[in-house]
């Protein structure tokens, strides 16, 4: 998938909002677009800046019009979107974070070009994507920006939620909310572009909760792999969970742990698919309908009913301590070890 071509899959919404205050030309100093990871903050704000700029609609050849979008803009050709999209024009200026911060001297770098004149541009774009890991210094740094906008200037940030920002530069953004797509649609897109069986598709669905940037399905052997851990982790899941506190062998439960750390990159995301099912035990008590793995709903339900509420959150919390332990670089087989015979606990 390429950036721009998630934006087909994007809030509609949220795209509309971008579109309206292009075609009124009410262009705020800073927008602030906000939403889960992979939901395509970026490549809107891409096209923002695009749609800014475009040479062709300067000259009338096009248009940003309401029923097109700001997606008029997506497949341009013109010097500039093509210079924006290569990340090489002038005046549109992307920050992202290196390492986990965004940095002091970055920041500072950003305001001493934007001190200067812009140099081809209609209007100049700052993209500041995940604004949320500025520090401190950066943050008080891009405030005073924002209370003396330079000319022309627009600042994109993102972040997951306004409250990620410090609330003096939330407060001096426009928020944009991309909502999270409904789990059918992005299925049915995966099914239609990759050709898969409507039950992988459901199962990458899944996992991409309503964010269909946040599943690699470039390559076949990768998506193949995942499917095969996929279903062999909640195969095991289920074992567990319906021989819980009887006849499973510890060594069994230990077996399951080291061959989940034996591919340290996949354990996070083999992890992720053990908190939906989970949440599906306890969700099938209440509504139904709203249970993820639909084609399981009837084993769901008889494996839900033979535990307590409070014992299906507490399985959950362990996953998670286990997800917050391994990415502060705890041993893995250890950590492992112990969540899984916290999920075969009865
Ligand atoms: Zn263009």
């Amino acid at each position: 998938m390429s950036p721009l071509d998630i934006q087909v899959l994007q809030d509609q919404k949220a795209l509309g909002i971008l579109t309206a205050l292009l075609r009124k030309e009410r262009i705020p100093h800073a927008l602030l677009l906000t939403g889960v990871e992979g939901i395509g903050k970026r490549p809107a704000a891409l096209l923002f800046a695009m749609a800014c700029n475009c040479r062709r609609i300067a000259d009338g050849e096009a248009a940003v019009s309401a029923g097109a979008g700001i997606e008029a803009v997506a497949g341009c050709s013109c010097r500039s979107c093509r210079k924006i999209l290569s990340g090489s024009h002038p005046d549109i200026h992307r920050v992202a974070p290196s390492g986990r911060m965004i940095k002091i001297e970055r920041v500072r770098e950003l305001c001493h070009t934007l001190s200067m004149k812009p140099y081809e541009a209609g209007l100049r774009v700052v993209i500041m994507e995940e604004a949320q890991a500025m520090n401190p210094e950066s943050s008080n740094a891009l405030l005073k920006m924002l209370e003396e906008p330079p000319d022309r200037t627009v600042f994109i940030l993102t972040a997951p939620t306004p409250d990620d920002l410090l609330p003096t530069i939330a407060s001096r953004c426009q928020t944009i909310r991309f909502h999270p797509l409904p789990q059918a649609r992005v299925a049915a897109m995966l099914q239609e572009r990759y050709g898969i069986s409507p039950e992988d598709a459901d199962a990458l669905a899944i996992l991409a909760t309503g964010s269909p940037g946040r599943i690699d399905t470039g390559r076949p052997a990768e998506r193949q792999a995942w499917i095969r851990r996929r279903r062999w982790i909640l195969g095991r899941l289920a074992e567990m969970l319906t021989r819980s506190g009887r006849d499973l062998p510890v060594s069994s439960l230990l077996a399951v742990a080291e061959r989940l750390s034996r591919k340290k990159a996949a354990v996070d995301g083999m992890l992720d698919i053990i908190k939906t099912w989970l949440r599906d035990l306890v969700v099938c008590r209440h509504c139904p309908d709203q249970v993820y793995h639909q084609e399981a709903l009837n084993e769901i339900q008889r494996i839900s009913f033979t535990f307590t509420e409070k014992s299906l959150l507490s399985k959950i919390e362990a996953v998670d301590a286990a997800q917050r332990d391994l990415r502060s670089n705890a041993n893995i087989r250890l950590t492992l070890e112990v969540m899984v015979l916290q999920l075969a606990k009865k």
